[in-house]
């Protein structure tokens, strides 16, 4: 695994914090994309060379609905930027992680996304994520 790629967290209302992490970090957010599949709307910040990403729930049975019905808002996930996101996933379920889809899905920013079952990681969602190169 390469370095931490972004954190994800989950917000109620990504109009409303979108105004708070602004202030918080002192810059707009860069932009706003909504994942249809996830049913999930976010938004990026830049801070220094860190990446936040707000996630807000479309419809009532999207995951992230589910997390902030269960936890709340905060830290939703922690993402990993990875070069051969196949061969990462091969990786770590030979050393015994459960992935919840080995097939790598399109996610926000251009990525080639999968996740790891919190339960095999102390209770971090983690997010393997890989750049999508232009062909
Ligand atoms: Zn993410």
């Amino acid at each position: 695994m390469n370095k931490i790629e972004h954190l994800g967290i989950a917000v109620k209302s990504l109009e409303e914090s979108n105004v708070l992490f602004a202030k918080l970090l002192g810059t707009e957010h860069y932009k706003i994309e909504e994942v249809v599949s996830e049913g999930v709307r976010t938004s990026f910040f830049k801070s220094g060379p860190n990446k936040i990403e707000l996630l807000e729930a479309t419809k009532a049975d999207s995951p992230i609905a589910k997390f902030l019905e269960k936890k709340g808002e905060g830290i939703h996930h922690i993402a990993f930027a990875v070069v051969d996101i196949k061969a990462e996933i091969d990786r770590l379920k030979e050393e015994g992680f459960k992935i919840l889809n080995e097939t790598p899905k399109k996610g926000a920013d251009n990525k080639l996304v999968a996740f790891l079952h919190p339960k095999g990681t102390n209770g971090v969602l983690v997010e393997l994520c890989q750049e999508i190169k232009e062909v």
